[in-house]
């Protein structure tokens, strides 16, 4: 039997930190990190670039998750760098594994395809699980069940600028369920067929479409077809009872059902991309710029000056991706009606 809850920390010692802890309301919120045991070192980086430039002064807790239970180590190196609770969970197994209705054989030929077709992971079963756990079943896990909102770290990212401010409570106090810094366009051969799949689901649940919601963000022609655009999920500031909304779970479940964890790779980004843009009005999607961000390989970078050294950034601005060919910042912008920042002409 699977034990979800490996370990509470409740004996936490006083928490050293450079600066004032700021005082006042919290959100119901933790950072949510998946990992591996092996990835500890690259997660204790991320840890603490988010500490130092946000976390110092919140104490927000961290919730770490895993397909295998979390060695000592993993634990002592994590915990020491968290200025919040730290927590370790094991993911229930029917969170991580094939569900019964898939054809082995089918999904085995298709990673030995996507192998002779250096389709990026198309012959991993690990990341097939990840994905689908991501895209169906974090939200559900125990451990958040005391939370609304979550902020999710990935193992070696970078935070160039400082967060002065609370991002859940921002979240909160706006009404906002969906928050980003890169966004760009899925590899084709991954999701042929996700566009139709989720068509199909609509024709039978009309009713969760959003009015005024993002359908210029993830397609050109009205919802013929799917232009590729996504949110880059590896960052994410989200709501999480959005997630655990019955029109969500019905959007997973009929997803699921149809196979593409495993008969293609269907990435989480796009899964939770098309669902923020139809299932939520517009102005709960939010562009974090401020939060300036790496994950390999992209860098969000803020475009203006007086954004940069308002955050005391330290990124380059000519890293930016956001008004690049491949990034969908700017299709984000444009359907929403915002005026691009002065000079992004130059980072194009
Ligand atoms: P990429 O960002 O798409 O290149 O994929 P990553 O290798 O960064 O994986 C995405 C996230 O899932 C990271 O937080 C990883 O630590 C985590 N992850 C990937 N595969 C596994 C796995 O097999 N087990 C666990 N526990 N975490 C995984
Ligand atoms: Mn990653």
């Amino acid at each position: 039997d699977q034990v979800p809850v490996q370990s509470h920390s409740s004996d936490q010692s006083p928490v050293q930190t450079t600066g004032d802890i700021v005082k006042g309301p919290r959100a119901k919120a933790a950072f949510i990190t998946l990992a591996r045991n092996n990835d500890v070192w690259e997660i204790a980086h991320s840890i603490k670039q988010v500490e130092d430039r946000f976390n110092r002064k919140f104490h927000y807790d961290w919730v770490f998750l895993n397909d295998k239970p979390f060695d000592d180590h993993f634990k002592r190196v994590t915990k020491n760098l968290v200025s919040g609770e730290a927590k370790f969970g094991l993911i229930p197994k029917e969170h991580w594994s094939f569900p019964d209705w898939i054809d082995q054989d089918r999904a085995a030929k298709v990673r030995d395809e996507m192998r002779a077709n250096n389709v990026i992971y198309g012959d991993s079963v690990s990341y097939r699980h990840m994905c689908r756990f991501e895209s169906g079943f974090f939200f559900k896990h125990e451990l958040l069940k005391p939370y609304d909102y979550y902020w999710r770290v990935e193992p070696g990212i970078k935070l160039f600028c400082d967060v002065d401010y609370d991002p859940f409570l921002f979240m909160k106090d706006n009404n906002k369920k969906y928050g980003f810094t890169l966004s760009l366009k899925e590899y084709e051969a991954t999701i042929p067929t996700l566009w139709k799949t989720i068509k199909d689901f609509i024709k039978e649940h009309p009713e969760y479409l959003a009015q005024d919601n993002s359908m210029g963000f993830v397609s050109e022609d009205s919802g013929h077809s799917y232009n590729l655009c996504h949110f880059w999920s590896n960052f994410e500031i989200g709501d999480l009872n959005f997630w655990r909304s019955k029109a969500y779970n019905d959007y997973f479940d009929y997803l699921d059902k149809a196979g593409g964890f495993f008969y293609e790779r269907w990435g989480d980004a796009p899964v939770h991309s098309i669902a923020a843009a139809l299932f939520l009005p517009r102005n709960q999607i939010h562009f974090f710029n401020d939060i300036a961000y790496w994950h390999n390989p992209f860098t969000h970078c803020p475009t203006t000056e007086a954004d940069r050294m308002k955050g005391k950034c330290s990124c380059n601005p000519g890293d930016n991706f956001d008004w690049k060919d491949y990034s969908c910042t700017s299709k984000f912008f444009e359907i929403n009606g915002y005026e691009k920042p002065e000079g992004y002409q130059n980072q194009q």
